[in-house]
C-alpha cells in the first residue's frame, strides 16, 4: 500500500481518518472509479468506532425526539447493511419489559410505527407480549411487577470487523488505504487544498500527498483538522462521552436483548448478547476534552450498575464486569441544545472557502448514506468528473449465502475457510489464545497476513475483539500474540517488550481497577 503512493502523483480523493465515516467514504469513491487515498493515524476504527453499543438500529429514542428522517434514513440503511454484509450483522429479538401498566400499549404503538417506517426493510413486526413470555425470553429479568412487554426487531452487528471489511472493499475496488499515517499539515496551492502532508509513524518519514479533494473524516478530531486549514474556525463537533460495561452472559442468558426505553433518569439501556458475553450501556456525558483512550467516570458505572440491578435478579458489581469500554460521540454543535443527549445524530458536511470537506456526525448505522452524500457534494465542488454512487447493491467483503452461525469462524464470512486453512500450515494455530477467550492463534496470522494488524493492541482490540471481552484475559493472552505477531512479522525481543508494555497499559484502562 505504502509503494502506491509514489505510483500515484495526482489523487482525485484524500480521506483523513479511517473509521466508519471515512471507510465508508473511500468505498464509496473507489468503486465510483475515483483515484481513492484514506490515511488513518493508527488503526482502523481505533477512535469511536470500535466502541459504539454495536447496533445496526433506526434509533428508537430518535423516534421518541420526533426525527423522523433520521430514523427513516437510519432504518433503511439498517435493511442494505443486513444485505450487503450478512456475515457481521444479524437480525437481533429486543425485549422492552413492561413494569407499569401503560407501558405496553405506548412502546408497542411507537415500535408499530418504527416497523411501518421500514417499509419492506422490515427484520419482523413487533409483538406486545404476555408476563409469561417476557419470562422465557429474559431468564434472569426482575418479575416484581412485571406486566409482560414488547418484542421488536433490531439489526446487531461487529463494529470493528466491519471497519476492517469496508477498509478491504475499498482496496478491491481500487483505493489505497493506509492505517498508522497521520495528516500532520495541509497543502494549499493560491489558498485552495492541494493536498496533505503525511506522517508515517512507523518509519517516521514525512511525505507530501498530491490531491484534487480532501475529505475530512475524523470524528471528535474533526476541529483539530478544521484548525490546520484556518485556525480562527469556530468549534463545529461536541464531544458526548459512552460508557459500557461487558458481563458473563450467565447475569443474562439467552439470545435477546434487553431495552429499557426511559429509565429513572430518562436514559436508554441496552443489554445486547455478544460475541458469548453481555454489553451494557451506555452513557451519554459532555466532555470538553478529547482523547483516543477516554475514561469512564465512577459515575457512569455506578449509573449503569444500578440500572442493569433494577431490571435484573442478579445482584450485578464491580467485581463481576470483564471489561469497560469508552467512546466519543461526533455530535454537531447546536447552540440551542441544553444536554448534549438532545444534540442531533444527524450528520453535517461542511465545505471551507478552501475548499476543504468536512463530515461529522452520525452513526455507524448511516455511515454509507454519510459516505454518498459527502461524496456528492464533494463531486458539485466541479472538480470530478461525474460518477454515481454504486454502494447501495455493493457486496462487503466476506459476503456469503452460507454462513453457518453456530460455527465460531462466522464473522469472517467467505475468508473463514482460508483461516481455517492456517490449521494446515500449522497444527499449533488451532489452538486457543486463552481459555477464556473464543479467539485462536490463526486468526492471529490472518490478522497480520491479511488484515493490515500492525500491533498487539490492533490484533487484542480490533481484529479480535478480546479487550473488550475479557481486559484482564486479553493482558494474559498478550504475551502469546506478540510472539506469533514477531515470527510473523519478523520482530524481535524488543519489539514483544515495547508491544507488551504499550499493550497493557491501554488494557490496564478496560479492567475496572483503573476506574
Ligand atoms: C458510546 C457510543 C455508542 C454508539 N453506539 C452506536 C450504535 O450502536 N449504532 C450506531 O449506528 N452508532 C453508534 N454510535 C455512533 C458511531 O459509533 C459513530 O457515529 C461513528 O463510529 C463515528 O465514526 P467516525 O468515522 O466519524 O469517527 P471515528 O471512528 O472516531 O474515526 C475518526 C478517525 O480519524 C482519525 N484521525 C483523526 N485525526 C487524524 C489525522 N490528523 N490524520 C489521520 N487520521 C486522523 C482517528 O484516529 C479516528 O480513527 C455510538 C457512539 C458512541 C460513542
Amino acid at each position: 500500500m505504502i509503494s502506491q503512493l509514489n505510483e500515484v502523483p495526482l489523487w482525485d480523493i484524500v480521506i483523513i481518518g479511517g473509521g466508519a465515516t471515512g471507510l465508508g467514504t473511500a468505498v464509496d469513491a473507489a468503486s465510483r472509479g475515483y483515484k481513492t487515498l484514506l490515511v488513518e493515524q493508527f488503526d482502523f476504527a481505533k477512535g469511536t468506532s470500535s466502541r459504539s453499543t454495536k447496533l445496526v438500529h433506526g434509533g428508537v429514542r430518535y423516534l421518541a425526539q420526533g426525527n423522523i428522517r433520521l430514523v427513516m434514513d437510519a432504518l433503511k440503511e439498517r435493511g442494505i447493511l443486513l444485505k450487503n454484509a450478512p456475515h457481521i450483522t444479524s437480525n437481533f429479538s429486543f425485549v422492552i419489559p413492561a413494569y407499569k401498566w401503560w407501558e405496553k400499549m405506548y412502546y408497542g404503538f411507537g415500535l408499530k410505527i418504527y416497523d411501518i417506517m421500514a417499509g419492506r426493510l422490515s427484520l419482523g413486526s413487533t409483538k406486545i407480549i404476555s408476563k409469561k413470555t417476557a419470562q422465557e425470553l429474559l431468564p434472569t429479568a426482575e418479575t416484581k411487577n412485571l406486566r409482560g412487554g414488547i418484542v421488536y426487531r433490531d439489526g446487531q452487528f461487529d463494529d470493528t470487523r466491519l471497519a476492517i471489511n469496508l477498509a478491504q472493499t475499498a482496496e478491491e475496488n481500487g483505493a489505497t488505504i493506509l492505517n498508522y499515517c497521520k495528516v500532520i499539515k495541509l497543502e494549499k496551492q493560491e489558498g485552495i487544498i492541494a493536498g496533505v502532508h503525511i506522517l508515517d509513524s512507523i518509519t517516521g518519514k514525512e511525505m507530501l500527498i498530491k490531491s484534487t479533494n480532501v475529505i475530512n473524516a475524523t470524528g471528535v478530531f474533526t476541529d483539530a483538522v478544521l484548525k490546520m486549514d484556518d485556525a480562527s474556525q469556530p468549534k463545529l463537533v461536541a464531544a458526548s462521552q459512552g460508557v459500557h460495561i461487558v458481563l458473563d452472559k450467565k447475569y443474562f442468558p439467552g439470545n435477546n436483548a434487553l431495552m429499557v426505553p426511559r429509565t429513572a433518569d430518562g436514559r436508554v439501556l441496552f443489554a445486547v448478547p455478544w460475541h458469548g458475553k453481555v454489553v451494557v450501556g451506555t452513557t451519554d456525558t459532555p466532555v470538553d476534552h478529547t482523547s483516543y483512550e477516554p475514561t469512564a467516570l465512577e459515575e457512569e458505572i455506578n449509573f449503569i450498575l444500578t440500572h442493569i440491578n433494577l431490571y435484573l435478579s442478579a445482584d450485578i458489581s464491580r467485581k463481576d464486569v470483564r471489561s469497560v469500554f469508552v467512546g466519543l460521540r461526533p455530535l454537531v454543535k447546536n447552540t440551542a441544545a441544553k444536554k448534549t443527549s438532545l444534540l442531533p445524530r444527524d450528520h453535517t458536511v461542511v465545505i471551507s472557502k478552501s475548499k476543504l470537506v468536512s463530515i461529522t456526525g452520525g452513526k455507524w448505522t448511516t455511515y454509507r448514506k454519510m459516505a454518498k452524500d459527502v461524496l456528492d457534494k464533494t463531486i458539485a465542488l466541479g472538480q470530478l468528473e461525474k460518477k454515481t454512487c454504486v454502494t447501495e447493491g455493493l457486496k462487503i467483503h466476506g459476503w456469503t449465502d452460507t454462513i453457518e452461525r453456530p460455527d465460531d469462524l462466522y464473522y469472517y464470512g467467505s475468508d473463514a475457510a482460508m483461516v481455517k486453512e492456517l490449521y494446515k500450515e500449522n497444527p499449533a494455530w488451532k489452538e486457543s489464545i486463552h481459555p477464556a477467550l473464543p479467539y485462536t492463534k490463526a486468526m492471529v496470522i490472518w490478522a497480520v497476513r491479511n488484515e493490515m494488524a500492525m500491533t498487539v493492541e490492533d490484533v487484542m482490540a480490533r481484529r479480535t475483539r478480546s479487550i473488550l471481552l475479557d481486559a484482564g484475559a486479553s493482558i494474559e493472552a498478550s504475551p502469546i500474540v506478540a510472539e506469533l505477531m514477531a515470527n510473523e512479522m519478523r520482530m524481535d525481543e524488543s519489539w514483544i517488550r515495547e508491544q507488551l508494555n504499550s499493550f497493557i497499559s491501554i488494557a490496564k484502562k478496560y479492567t475496572m481497577d483503573d476506574v
